[in-house]
């Protein structure tokens, strides 16, 4: 068993990951990344690594638990824009070695942070510019990862620990032919990252569509059936772990729970698994599809009603997006091609990374090249579907799900979620449209392009608790984007909008700001806003996260308002400051959110 660097007496042993040959100057390359990102310069993406002894620049922390891997280790999330080296981190062998680390870090004043893949957006796991915090990462891909499938009772479950990858999961699920409904696009996400900010893809009923049983129309979390957590016992004054079924005291505020808790495994419902088509459009214009409500032809909800699984990627000055409509098909249709693999889009994700990155770069030192470089996206988009002949894919249902892999442009992002009702889906988009191609024109006219990257249009339904088969009184995730709204139970839906663009870009805080303070007064008078979580949201006009009226207000009373008292988001915060008096699993983030 691998030995703790404090047992040894000795300073973190090397792992085949280090890199003795590039060591320092590679650290110090990487230490620049989030401030370069920050100050609008892009370097060469690099992985998360480890740091070999000679580097180490953080005190060992006193006392760690023997028998457990410790080892600092970059951290670098998807956008490069939070970047901190070196942090201290351990790989737990079992769910007892994150209880052990847990009351190990209670009594050294230490925060524990479960770290899946990194991809998150926002900063909760850790603060960008943090220097040696006292916090332990804890990565759960190494070791938290075993899986099983029970297909012997109704609903067919599976039970994975959480530091199990999307891909590898989905993969056990086709071993049996069980699937999920819709899901994130990458893979390469942890399930307990996915889980921890309700992870959604996109998919609503088509006309006349059933629901599978097993599946939902909403996020990840709304599958939980039950879960094990690490909490606090009041009795042995202790961290131990619990398993919470679905109905259990607590539960509610544990199925999404956004980073303030440690969840090491979880029992989901699964559905028979489906085969999916995948057809792309590059010929339909933005003004067709985001139509005002009630138009005729090729509007999103044309497409939605005919197949209910639709996203548009759409980049900025450019007249038609990239349309993709999912459909269940059971047979290859004969136009389609089968694949037999996720991330069929080699044009889009499977470039050289200092190729991507230069082209970022470029539009970075000039600006005024943006509508020449949302040209480019979309002709390589174009292209790429003709050339690799993916325009109309086939297969079970994670080939088609999953399509995007980290070789690709690394970009930032805002989101939200607007909770309306079905009919209002066509009137939000177009309304949305209308709005987003206002304000890229009057920037425009100043010399401004704050947007370089696509817009994102997908929609899903709600966190359904009659989706969860077999078990009345379900309670929806307290904390999910997706939690239906009692007060509104014609509000069915959810349409799912982003930005994207690359950090450091100019005016790019202001320009997501006014697009937020736009939406929550645009829906109030027929949806609800709520922001997607690992993306960005809170706005000031030179920062994400850090409106206090969108921390403090605006935030907690979109999962307030028209909830249950005892069931919202005051009792989701209650329960998780219960579960953890000692705030182990919390971020200077969080600390603000959820105080
Ligand atoms: C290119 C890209 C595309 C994306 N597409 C989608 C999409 O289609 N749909 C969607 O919903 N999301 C999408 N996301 C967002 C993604 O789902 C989240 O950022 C997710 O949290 C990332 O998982 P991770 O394993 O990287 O987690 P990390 O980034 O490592 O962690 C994210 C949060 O989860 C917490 N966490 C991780 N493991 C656990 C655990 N075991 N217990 C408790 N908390 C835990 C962490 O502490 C942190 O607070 C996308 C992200 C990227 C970069």
């Amino acid at each position: 068993m691998a030995r703790s660097t404090q047992e040894s007496g000795k300073t973190p042993s090397h792992s085949p990951e280090t890199t003795e040959a590039t060591g320092l100057s590679r650290r110090k390359f990487l230490g620049g990344a989030g401030k370069a990102a920050a100050a609008g310069a892009l370097v060469g993406w690099l992985p998360a690594f480890r740091i070999g002894a000679a580097e180490a620049a953080c005190s060992t922390p006193t006392g760690f638990p023997s028998g457990i891997t410790l080892y600092q280790q970059a951290y670098i999330n998807w956008a490069r824009d939070i970047a901190v080296d070196p942090m201290w981190t351990c790989a737990p062998a079992t769910p007892a070695d994150v209880v052990t680390v847990c009351n190990w870090a209670r009594a050294q004043g230490y925060k524990v942070r479960p770290v899946g893949a990194m991809h998150n957006w926002s900063p909760l796991t850790v603060a960008p510019g943090a220097t040696c915090p006292n916090i332990i990462l804890v990565d759960t891909k190494q070791h938290l990862t075993a899986v099983s499938v029970n297909t012997s009772g109704t609903p067919k479950t599976v039970t994975a620990q959480t530091g199990i990858l999307m891909e590898a999961l989905l993969t056990t699920l086709e071993a049996s032919t069980l699937g999920v409904n819709a899901c994130p696009a990458p893979g390469d996400l942890t399930l307990g990252g996915a889980l921890a900010i309700d992870g959604h893809g996109t998919a609503i009923p088509k006309t006349g569509e059933t629901l599978v049983s097993g599946n939902t129309y909403g996020s990840l979390s709304n599958l939980i059936r039950s879960l094990t957590a690490v909490v606090w016992d009041t009795a042995s004054s202790q961290y131990v772990l619990r398993t919470f079924q679905r109905t259990d005291a607590g539960c509610a505020a544990l199925l999404t729970h956004v980073g303030r808790a440690f969840i090491t495994e979880v029992t989901l419902q699964v559905g028979t698994n489906q085969r999916l088509r995948c057809q792309s459009w590059f010929d339909k214009t933005a003004a067709e599809l985001f139509a005002p409500a009630g138009s005729s032809g090729n509007t999103f909800t044309s497409y939605l009603n005919s197949a209910g699984r639709v996203e548009t990627i759409w980049f900025p000055f450019t007249p038609k997006p990239w349309l993709k409509v999912w459909s269940i098909a059971p047979s290859k249709p004969w136009t389609s091609s089968q694949v037999n693999q996720p991330y069929n889009y080699s044009f889009s994700d499977g470039i050289d990374q200092s190729i991507v990155d230069a082209q970022a770069q470029a539009v970075l030192n000039d600006p005024t090249t943006t509508p020449n470089f949302g040209l480019t996206q979309y002709n390589v988009v174009a292209a790429g579907l003709v050339l690799t002949s993916t325009w109309d894919i086939w297969g079970w249902s994670k080939n088609t799900l999953l399509y995007i892999k980290p070789t690709t442009l690394r970009v930032t992002a805002n989101g939200y979620a607007v909770i309306t009702s079905r009919a209002n889906i066509q009137r939000a988009i177009n309304e949305f449209y209308v709005m987003y191609s206002a304000k890229l024109s009057a920037y425009q006219a100043l010399g401004q392009y704050p947007m370089n990257g696509p817009v994102e249009i997908r929609v899903t339904g709600l966190d359904r608790p009659s989706d969860v088969v077999g078990i009345s009184g379900a309670p929806s995730p307290q904390l999910s984007a997706l939690r239906p709204r009692p007060d509104h139970p014609e509000w069915d839906v959810a349409v799912w909008f982003d930005i994207l663009t690359i950090p450091g870009t100019l005016y790019a805080n202001q320009f997501y700001s006014e697009v937020e303070q736009w939406m929550y007064s645009n829906y109030a008078s027929y949806g609800s806003v709520r922001v997607e979580w690992s993306k960005g949201w809170g706005y000031t006009t030179s920062a994400a996260w850090s409106d206090p009226t969108a921390l403090g207000t605006t935030i907690p009373n979109s999962l307030r308002t028209g909830q249950a008292v005892g069931d919202n988001w005051d009792t989701a915060k209650a329960t998780l400051d219960l579960f953890d008096p000692a705030r182990l699993f919390s971020s200077p983030l969080l600390d603000t959110l959820l105080p």
